[in-house]
């Protein structure tokens, strides 16, 4: 027998309207070079219905991706409502991959216009003529002096939404599995993969974070994703802080920590996410403000270290506190909690307990699975790799070199991350399968580095491993060792690499050694390179 309830979709078109009508007076501010813009939601949800409109007048077809390169701004905004809620599939892209990743996705996704920030420009342009599907480059200024080219494929996006009509009709998705973003995520060996939400999974992940026990995000909030919207939705706020009519505070190219730490105390900012090495920028000028409005700030993406989360509580008085996620998980799937299962704890103890991921949120569910391919006990003690599964979790891959691999047979997420769980169901990362080093929330693949350093004629072997970073949480050390006869120095080896990788890649260390020690079936043993690195207590700055 079913149910006899209303089956309506779980859609975008839904999460806009209810910002239109309920919330039109509520603001988004947005950061751009220089100053900020202050819209209401009524001005951005009228600009979403123009944008929608011209994106029919450029004869974007039904389904079509459409790219975007920008930072967190209402222009980006009415981009996250009117592809999704026309029918086409945004498709967010990290412009500080190297140019060879950035041709692979656009083509991969087979993109067919990109809007690019005007600051951001100059790094997607030489890049064009690459991109084998793009029909049009729409600018969106954002008050930076960036040549704009003279090619006929440079559309202007305010003379776009100023052409074009109201379309005057409502946004519709019938089905709620229907696509509605799509990003890659580097955080994988081999080519970059496609993860393509739905309406259905992004609307379920925005209600997710409005729990009080995630994040409780309420109509009183002034939430401000420092996160990118080009990584995963900017971790969904954005639709969440439509569905409740949150303000929002989108920082635009306005990244430094002075101009960070501007906008929250200006706009009386509640709730703050962004990735460890952001906070820890932050800290050292928060200090200089009035923070008063401030309730909950999220580190997330990384391990939060103690003496940063501490740091939060003297200088601001609110700990900082942690969430697991993956691009694959749309992303959140736990966020830490003080339960009444830690009521004993000492204030010390809970914030503590805050900075580690904490239990999953509703309708996911998470299991520890040992090497023998068996669930290990919820101890808190017993590592195993985390499998997740649940409605906003990838159940494959997009794009034309995903492979089926990173499931299991009966369909959860392999995350290559290890784990313990306790009893109360509380999550710690205690290390990684996946060969990536993670630095300032940002994947760098460690083999494509090894392959490029190997690629030196000087040298026989190169293995890549990342140590702990004060300021990037992870960086990557090299260990080479030369062709015989041959004497590489770490500069002719960085050299080297500075025309094959981003200059964030480049590996702070550089290490000759005689030989790289392997393990049992011959691959670069990266426990025991890690394992010396510690013993010989080379701390980042120092190498030989
Ligand atoms: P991404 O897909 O780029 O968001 O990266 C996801 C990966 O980041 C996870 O698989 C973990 O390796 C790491 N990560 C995310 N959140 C945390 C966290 N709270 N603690 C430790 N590692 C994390």
């Amino acid at each position: 027998m079913l149910g006899l309830m209303q089956d309506r979709p779980l859609s975008l078109p839904h999460v806009f309207r209810r910002a239109e009508r309920c919330f039109g007076h509520k603001t988004v501010v947005s950061g751009r070079v220089g100053g900020e813009t202050t819209m209401t939601w009524a001005e951005v949800c009228a600009r979403t219905r123009r944008l929608a409109a011209a994106l029919d007048e450029l004869g974007v077809p039904a389904e079509a991706r459409v790219g975007t390169f920008a930072w967190n701004s209402h222009r980006h905004l009415e981009l996250y409502l009117a592809v999704p809620c026309t029918g086409r599939v945004l498709h967010t892209i990290n412009h500080r991959l190297f140019g060879e990743q950035i041709t692979y996705v656009v083509n991969d996704a087979a993109d067919d216009v990109l809007f690019v920030d005007r600051s951001i420009l100059p790094a997607i342009w030489p890049l064009v003529d690459t991109f084998t599907t793009v029909r049009a480059v729409v600018v969106m200024d954002d008050g930076s002096d960036a040549e704009i080219p003279e090619d006929a494929r440079v559309v202007d996006y305010e003379d776009l939404l100023g052409r074009a009509a109201n379309p005057g009709h409502e946004f519709a998705v019938a089905d709620e599995n229907t696509a509605a973003a799509l990003c890659y995520t580097s955080g994988t060996t081999g080519a970059p993969k496609g993860v393509l939400y739905s309406h259905r999974s992004i609307v379920l992940h925005a209600c997710l974070l409005l729990m009080v026990d995630t994040f409780g995000i309420n109509e009183r909030d002034v939430v401000m994703p420092i996160v990118p919207m080009f990584h995963v939705n900017a971790w969904g706020l954005p639709y969440s802080a439509m569905l409740c009519g949150a303000g929002l505070v989108l920082p635009g190219p306005a990244m430094t920590p002075p101009e960070l730490a501007g906008m929250l105390a200006r706009h009386q900012v509640t709730f703050g996410a962004a990735v460890a090495t952001v906070w820890r920028g932050l800290l050292p000028v928060l200090g200089r403000h009035d923070l008063p409005a401030v309730r909950q700030i999220v580190c997330g993406g990384g391990a939060v270290d103690e003496a940063l989360t501490r740091g939060y509580q003297d200088t601001i008085g609110v700990p900082l506190t942690n969430a697991w996620g993956m691009t694959e998980t749309s992303p959140v799937v736990t966020a830490s909690r003080v339960g009444t299962a830690h009521d004993r704890c000492t204030p010390e103890q809970r914030r503590a307990l805050l900075g580690t991921p904490g239990p999953a949120v509703p309708l996911t569910e998470v299991r520890i699975v040992g090497d023998d391919g068996r669930e290990v006990s919820w101890d808190g003690r017993t590592s195993g790799e985390l499998q997740v599964s649940g409605p906003t979790i990838v159940a494959r891959y997009f794009g034309s070199r995903a492979v089926a691999d990173g499931f299991t047979d009966d369909g959860w997420l392999r995350t290559g991350d290890v784990a313990t769980v306790d009893r109360h169901g509380y999550l710690r990362i205690v290390d990684r399968t996946k060969d990536l080093v993670k630095s300032g929330g940002e994947w760098i693949s460690s083999v494509e580095l090894e392959n490029a350093i190997m690629d030196h004629p000087d040298v026989s072997e190169a293995a890549v491993f990342g140590v702990a970073d004060e300021k990037w949480g992870e960086r990557p050390v090299a260990c080479v060792v030369a062709r015989p006869g041959a004497t590489p120095t770490v500069e002719t080896v960085r050299d080297h690499l500075r025309a094959r990788v981003a200059s964030w890649w480049l590996p702070d260390q550089v290490f000759f050694l005689d030989e790289i020690p392997k393990t049992a079936t011959g691959k670069f043993s990266k426990q025991g390179l890690r394992s010396w690195y510690v013993a010989d207590n080379r701390g980042p700055g120092k190498s030989i």
